[in-house]
């Protein structure tokens, strides 16, 4: 008998092509699932060994001595080399209810208001699985962090774009200068909107958004009942005083917000991938239900270590010297941009800034790879100048949908979270751009 799908190997003997058995889920053909993502194509392992790497955001240096030390002791215990509670470890909920009760301005409840992850990642993904219905539409602002378009389309949603618009008619701006058109998102409401995350401070703008923007924004998550998500992974750094405000603290916000952090932001431990939510028990139940069965527990030992982190940041003064650290990277390369005399984004919080490559020209012929082919202009420029000038940055046309790679590719996105002496070769690299900039346009 023949079996319906026809037989792998095929009559006669004759071996057919088995590399395609099994055909894999249709949810991979959303969300740019399937495509090469930006981190791949930029990895340091496609790049010359020499090429200095902007590109992805981790940093070249380890989490704090007394953070590692914490995470060692943790190895060595029975308890800590085992599951943890789904909820997260009872040390390091308690750090964080220490560290965020004043934030906050309350007394949360760590059994229901406070739920550690396997980082920011699993904990939004978490969120999606639990809240969204197929077909809910999830509000996100352009350039919006990548990972977040996946993960709602791995849960049925829908994501509708409202892109941030830059003021690139004057020389010096700042992320602040990247505003929200509210007539645009209010007319990207419908009534099939359930979500609209926000960012701030904001990856890759470095935008911190202002109380009047998340007044504006709580209002219409008021007025049309949506479930606000608060990446707020870059909280602890902010620059030039300004005030990273939380929706969650804003009238009523509260019972409408789930706020993520993450402990490999604050303490220099990507690796970790320890992230946490915080909010209302209404939003955090669910979400806890689906994180359960996702990953049912994050790893004990890092939850140790991130608990410490969390236990003697305030006393060490440890945001208050990272933030002057930070600030010196940032002016590196902005000193190194402006003597390049090429537009960029002063960025107010996190570690990322966007260089305005459309000045950025290469000979025709250049020998681009195919995975950079097709895509934004942008794509064409960072790997030009990786390949030409010795350092890596991020397309930020990868953090818009394809109606809108025209607004992104105008930027490359170069992460300043590396050691001085990297970042002080790097300026040195990139102001060999001088060369190629195409002054006439200028
Ligand atoms: N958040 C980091 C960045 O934006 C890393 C992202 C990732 O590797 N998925 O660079």
């Amino acid at each position: 008998m023949v079996h319906p799908n026809g037989s792998p190997n095929g009559t006669n003997g004759v071996t057919k092509d088995r590399s395609k058995l099994i055909p894999f889920s249709s949810r991979l053909k959303e969300g740019r699932a399937l495509a090469q993502d930006v981190w791949s194509i930029f990895n340091a392992a496609n790049l010359p060994a020499d090429c200095i790497n902007l590109g992805q955001g981790y940093m070249n240096f380890a989490p704090p001595e007394w953070i590692k030390d914490a995470a060692n002791d943790a190895l060595n215990t029975v308890a800590a080399s085992h599951y943890s509670h789904p909820k997260g470890r009872p040390r390091l909920r308690q750090a964080l209810k220490k560290y965020y009760d004043p934030k906050f301005g309350r007394d949360l409840d760590i059994e229901q208001e406070i739920l550690v992850t396997s980082g920011a990642n699993e904990g939004q993904y978490s969120v999606f699985v639990a809240f969204l219905e197929e077909g809910d539409e999830v509000i996100m602002f352009e350039p919006f962090f990548d990972q977040y378009l996946p993960s709602v389309t791995f849960n049925g949603g829908k994501p509708v774009y409202v892109p941030l618009h830059p003021d690139v008619s004057h020389g010096k701006i700042t992320s602040n200068d990247w505003v929200i058109d509210f007539d645009e998102l209010r007319r990207a409401i419908s009534p099939r909107t359930k979500m609209i995350i926000v960012n701030t401070p904001h990856n890759p703008v470095g935008k911190v958004f202002t109380r009047a923007e998340l007044e504006g924004i709580a209002a219409l998550a008021e007025e049309f009942n949506l479930l606000v998500m608060s990446d707020e992974v870059y909280e602890s750094l902010t620059f030039d005083d300004k005030e990273h405000v939380r929706i969650a603290n804003l009238p009523g916000m509260w019972d409408r917000t789930v706020t993520v952090g993450s402990a490999g932001k604050m303490f220099n431990a990507t690796g970790y991938r320890v992230g946490w939510l915080i909010g209302p028990a209404s939003i955090i139940q669910p979400t806890l239900a689906a994180t359960t069965r996702i990953v049912f527990c994050s790893n004990s030992p890092l939850q140790e270590a991130a608990a410490a982190g969390l236990e003697q940041v305030v006393d060490r003064k440890f945001f208050e010297q990272q933030r002057k650290e930070y600030n010196e990277r940032r002016q590196i390369l902005i000193d190194c941009f402006d003597d390049i005399g090429l537009k960029y984004t002063r960025p107010e919080g996190s570690y990322f800034i966007l260089l305005d490559i459309s000045e950025v020209t290469w000979p025709e012929n250049y020998p681009f790879p195919e995975s950079v082919k097709g895509r934004g202009r942008d794509f064409l420029a960072c790997w030009y100048i990786a390949l030409e000038f010795g350092v890596s940055s991020i397309p930020v046309s990868e953090f818009y949908c394809e109606e809108h790679v025209n607004i992104g590719e105008r930027f490359a996105r170069f992460a300043f979270c590396k050691d001085v002496a990297t970042l002080k070769q790097a300026a040195e690299r990139l102001r060999e751009l001088k060369r190629i900039v195409n002054k006439t346009s200028a």
